[in-house]
Formats: C-alpha cells, structure tokens, sequence
C-alpha cells in the first residue's frame, strides 16, 4: 500500500515543522486524522483505522476535510501541494501562524525558483485554498506574520476588517486629497462610493 510513499513527503514536511516547534505525532497525517491516499481520496489516517493511538482531529482539520470532500463530491481533482499547505496551516493559529519561509522552503527548496517567484506562488496557492477549497485562511504581514485556518467567527470578522482596513484607509487618503484639491470630485467619489454599496437600492 502507498504509505510509505505518502509517508516520505510529509517527513520533509514534518520536518519543516518542527523548525516552528510544532512536530506532530502522526507521521502520515500530520495530526489531522485524514490523508490524501494515492488515488487522490480524502480518507481516515491509516493510524486511526490500525486503531493506533492517535491525536484527536482538531477544529481546523475538520474544517480543511469539510473542504477536500466538497471538491471531490464536485468532481474536482485535489493537487496534492495545495493539500499539504493546507494540513500544514492546520497545525497553527492565529497566534502563531505558519511564517510564509516554512512553505516556501518545503515547497521550492530544491528548485531554482528566484524568492520572488516562490512568493508569487505561495501566493496563488494560498488564493486557490481560499477561492477553490473556500477555506477560511488568515493571513497577516504584521508580526507574528504568516498564514493559518480561522476556526472561529470573532477571528474571521477580525481578519476581514485587517484586509479591508488597507484599501479603505487609501481610499479615504484619496478622498481626503481629493477634497482638497478637486472638491467637486471628491463629492462625485462620494456619491459612487455609496451607490456601489448599496446596488440593491437601484433595482
Ligand atoms: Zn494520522
């Protein structure tokens, strides 16, 4: 059976944990409780199943399982990378999330890609998990920085005003120069700002 060949990847991956002091006791399912088997299924870790002791799944492994089934009841395909980063990122929180060097260095270590472009493709990774898988995943610049599941909804509100807060302070900068400088444009900017946020009141 392909354990050990599903083992090897997640040893490297464990092993990249443990640099964050977080090494799980599961090699197969890095603690989560379900692995992704050869044939692309979202099954119970082996462990669980040889009724090994084992860790008990927490809150957001349940929530990354939720979201592996849903792709595959639509037939979509599971990219194996794209599941690591999210077991990955099940295994910390938003106190300490998962900083971007630990992926990056699991991921891309051993290719030739430039910093910036193993960036980049974090990056589109972790959009995939939150736009394909709609896995609720935070993720903030400010220290600690790095990535990680949102289990609860006060955290998830919290996350939303930190990514929103961005363009609005912008937006309000500009408002502000505008009025300064253009007033009557500022006027227009306010009067487009409210009719986007309200497109229910034109119909
Ligand atoms: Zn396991």
């Amino acid at each position: 059976m392909g354990i050990a060949e599903a083992t090897a990847p997640t040893n490297a991956l464990q092993r990249s944990l443990s640099r964050i002091g977080r090494l799980s006791d599961c090699t197969v399912c890095l603690d989560t409780g379900f692995w992704l088997t050869p044939k692309g299924k979202v099954w119970d870790c082996p462990n669980v199943m040889l009724g090994k002791p084992h860790v008990a799944e927490n809150k957001a492994g349940q929530i990354v399982r939720r979201s592996a089934e849903r792709l595959l009841l639509l037939g979509e395909e599971i990219i194996s990378q794209e599941f690591q980063l999210a077991q990955m990122l099940t295994r910390v929180d938003g106190e300490e999330p998962c900083p971007r060097s630990i992926p990056i260095r699991f991921f891309y270590g051993d290719t030739n890609l430039t910093s910036a472009h193993s960036l980049r493709k974090l990056h589109s990774m972790i959009e995939n998990l939150r736009k394909k898988w709609l896995l609720p995943i935070g993720g903030r610049k400010a220290e600690p920085s790095g990535y990680w599941v949102i289990t609860e909804l006060e955290e998830y509100k919290q996350w939303y005003r930190s990514v929103t807060s961005a363009p609005i302070t912008q937006l309000s900068t500009i408002h502000k120069n505008a009025k300064h400088n253009f007033p009557h444009f500022a006027e227009q900017m306010e009067l487009e700002f409210w009719r986007d946020l309200e497109p229910e009141a034109n119909d």
